[in-house]
């Protein structure tokens, strides 16, 4: 017997309980002694039935006087119940006709629920009811109740008993501690069984608001413990990655010409970032470092002096883009400046025929091809490179990290894995990158450069539309350009693009005067790629885009952006979008037109965005607004998932969790133990 063993050695558990239990991620004991209530009740005393008061979660002592099932809008079966103090009375929608029997007059029942002001006056709805014996005071709870996070079909009774047999059993074989002592008694940390079973059922008296809100020391001893596991996880996976070898890579006379002939001189911070690239290319371990920089901050420059570093030590680079858009538009940029320097530069892309396509394979498993641009398909598995030194993935977030990982085995042919830079233009919450990115170095270009005029935002209820119309005519027929981002709430992108085509006709019947354009998802490559280089090369005023311009798209020219709906969007990709102007050295405005009335939160993030043009400051904002899961997109890349931990609300024992964790990373039995019990059965970086 052991504290490790399958739920299925508990009393009561066959194989159609074991598989409701796998739902929620429980296989073993240990599983479930780490599966937390999300919050308590208190049953251990009974409130006379004529203190309970609306809203107020509450147990009664009671005897039924009467029950019938009432036809209304819906069917439903009241009881009335009462005590010496009153009566009130207990609803359910959903009842079968033993249920009914059960509450015959006469008999006791000890009922826990919270009361509301129904058609018979106070009534609780669909309470816990358990029958006592009519002539004996009833039995308390001698602990608070906890109510655990379950699925369909399995009932909180059923998961308490459980949880009651995984304790009795934890008594007998202790979980290990893991914590060092001398942390535990630094930091005021209750023992880790101690903890575990006072949170399965705390005492009478216990502090719930702590409880309540996750601070309790046992709690915070377990989040403690959540964040280390996670935070080892990761420096794992560095080490994994950093056991192979890298190439040795160096700037050399090829990289310094680059830099002489571009027509501006790098910012200090280019020239910081580049040095620190440097650095880390010449060890032969793995780079790997996130830059980050703000929309506009330069980080293709930066990419494009990196790359040379492969390059000249002849190897190869490779650089992958978000979308298709993007890698089109870094294939132009770098080929523009690397090809007179006789590097060879190619674009896989999705336009290419079959026979095209091969040749670019061939030359990138050649080594031909020095530089190779292209969506995350660069990554697939037909694609081999002869020598792969460095990967450079732009617009980080929106690659998890486990497509950052398969990059390894592009170097296998050569025995060398490849060195890694992560560019992200959304600049990442300190607290967040500590803890999300512990696997990764970190750069900030943290300054732009000179000669842009901050945008200014104005914040216009759509009611004003016709007033933003003129705006564009303005703007544009002064020589300027805009862009119109619609934002849609249809979840499908078929009805999204016709939405948008609409706004464009719409617009372009107000404005006969101006040339407008149009690009959504479901355009061609090719369409999309001649909009956009009508677009930029001034053939169009206006550019009517659903936000498939997000990211990279340079048009110094455009100086005004009108985003309808900003409301629907989070503070990061409005950030985003804002950042397409101002980007040249006019002054630049951004119009956010918005559906009145605006939500608390939506008031918010307008504020946010009106009042600042700093990247991190909005980001620091966008996690408080909207928590650390929306921020770093989890849903989408299965990032990170914390079962009791908050980054936020958390976040003062980030950097003791870093300490801890170089403490503990040397011992692998510890390591392992913890990974295994905070992130186990589930893979770290999810499916997607
Ligand atoms: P981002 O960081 O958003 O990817 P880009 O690399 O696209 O930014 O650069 C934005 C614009 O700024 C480009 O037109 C680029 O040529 C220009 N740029 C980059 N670095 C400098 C610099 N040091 N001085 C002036 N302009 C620069
Ligand atoms: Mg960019």
């Amino acid at each position: 017997m052991s504290i490790e063993q399958p739920l299925t050695e508990l009393k009561g558990v066959g194989p159609a309980l074991a598989e409701k239990l796998a739902k929620l991620g429980l296989h073993t004991v240990q599983d479930l002694l780490f599966h937390l209530p999300l919050r308590y009740e208190d049953r251990t005393r009974v409130t006379p039935v004529a203190q309970v008061r609306v809203g107020m979660p509450a147990q009664v002592e009671a005897t039924v006087v009467d029950s019938r099932v009432e036809l209304g809008r819906k069917r439903s079966l009241l009881v009335r119940v009462r005590d010496d103090s009153g009566e009130i009375g207990l609803r359910f929608y959903y009842f079968t006709a033993q249920q009914k029997n059960r509450f015959s007059p006469g008999r006791k029942f000890l009922c826990y629920g919270e009361a509301r002001l129904g058609r018979s006056g106070l009534e609780m709805y669909h309470p816990e009811t358990t029958q006592v014996d009519e002539l004996k005071p009833a039995e308390m709870e001698q602990r608070l109740t906890p109510i655990y996070p379950t699925t369909e079909g399995l009932m909180q009774k059923r998961l308490r008993d459980l949880c009651q047999q995984a304790l009795t059993l934890m008594r007998r074989y202790p979980i290990k501690d893991w914590l060092p002592q001398e942390l535990r008694s630094h930091y005021q940390m209750p023992e880790l069984n101690a903890a575990l079973d006072y949170l399965h059922h705390p005492p009478v008296g216990a502090n719930v608001t702590a409880l309540a809100e996750s601070r309790h020391p046992n709690q915070q001893r377990l989040v403690a413990e959540e964040l280390l596991a996670h935070h080892l996880s990761l420096l794992q996976l560095r080490q994994e990655v950093q056991s192979q070898p890298a190439p040795a890579l160096r700037a050399g006379v090829l990289q310094q010409r680059f830099i002489e002939q571009l027509p501006f001189a790098l910012t200090g911070a280019q020239k910081r970032v580049i040095g620190e690239i440097e650095q880390d290319v010449r060890a032969m371990v793995p780079m790997l470092r996130l830059v980050q920089g703000d929309v506009g901050s330069g980080k293709t420059v930066v990419a494009a002096a990196s790359a040379l570093c492969a390059i000249e030590a002849g190897h190869q680079a490779a650089l992958m883009a978000p979308t298709e858009i993007l890698s089109e538009q870094h294939y132009k940029t770098l080929s523009q400046w690397l090809e007179p320097l006789g590097v060879s530069v190619v674009w896989l892309n999705g336009k290419l025929k079959a026979s095209e396509r091969q040749k670019v394979l061939d030359a990138i498993s050649s080594g031909a091809a020095q530089l190779a641009i292209g969506t995350h398909a660069l990554f697939q598995d037909q694609v081999e490179f002869a020598r792969l030194g460095l990967a450079i993935i732009d617009e980080q977030h929106r690659f998890g990290v486990h497509q950052r990982l398969s990059l390894r085995e592009k170097g296998a042919r050569s025995g060398q894995a490849p060195h890694q830079l992560i560019m992200t233009a959304t600049p990442i919450p300190r607290t967040l990158a500590m803890s999300a990115y512990a696997d990764l170095d970190t750069s900030v270009i943290d300054e732009l450069p000179p000669g842009r005029t901050p945008v200014v935002t104005a914040v216009i209820p759509d009611i004003k539309r016709d007033d933003v119309v003129e705006r564009v005519r303005k703007v544009c027929l002064e020589g300027r350009q805009a862009y119109w981002v619609c934002t849609l709430i249809e979840e499908s992108e078929v009805l999204q693009c016709q939405a948008a085509e609409a706004t464009a006709a719409n617009l372009a019947e107000a404005l006969p005067d101006l040339r407008v354009g149009l690009v959504h998802g479901r355009m061609k490559a090719a369409e999309k790629t001649a909009v956009m280089d009508d677009f930029k090369h001034n053939r169009l005023h206006l550019l009517v885009a659903t936000t498939v311009i997000e990211v990279g798209v340079d048009v110094p020219n455009a100086s005004l952006m009108i985003i309808e709906n900003p409301e629907r969007l989070g503070l990061a990709q409005l950030h985003q979008l804002r950042g397409r102007v101002g980007r040249g050295s006019h002054e630049s405005y951004c119009v956010l037109m918005y559906h009145p009335p605006l939500s608390l939160a939506g008031k918010a993030r307008m504020q946010v965005m009106r009042d600042s043009n700093d990247g991190f400051v909005i980001a620091e904002k966008d996690l408080e607004i909207r928590g650390p899961g929306e921020v770093l997109g989890t849903r989408q890349t299965g990032l990170i998932q914390f079962r009791i931990a908050d980054l936020q609300r958390d976040r003062q024992w980030l950097p003791v969790v870093k300490e801890m964790a170089l403490s503990v990373i040397d011992q692998p039995d510890v390591t392992e133990a913890l990974i295994r019990r905070w992130i186990g059965h589930r893979a770290l970086y999810g499916k997607v």
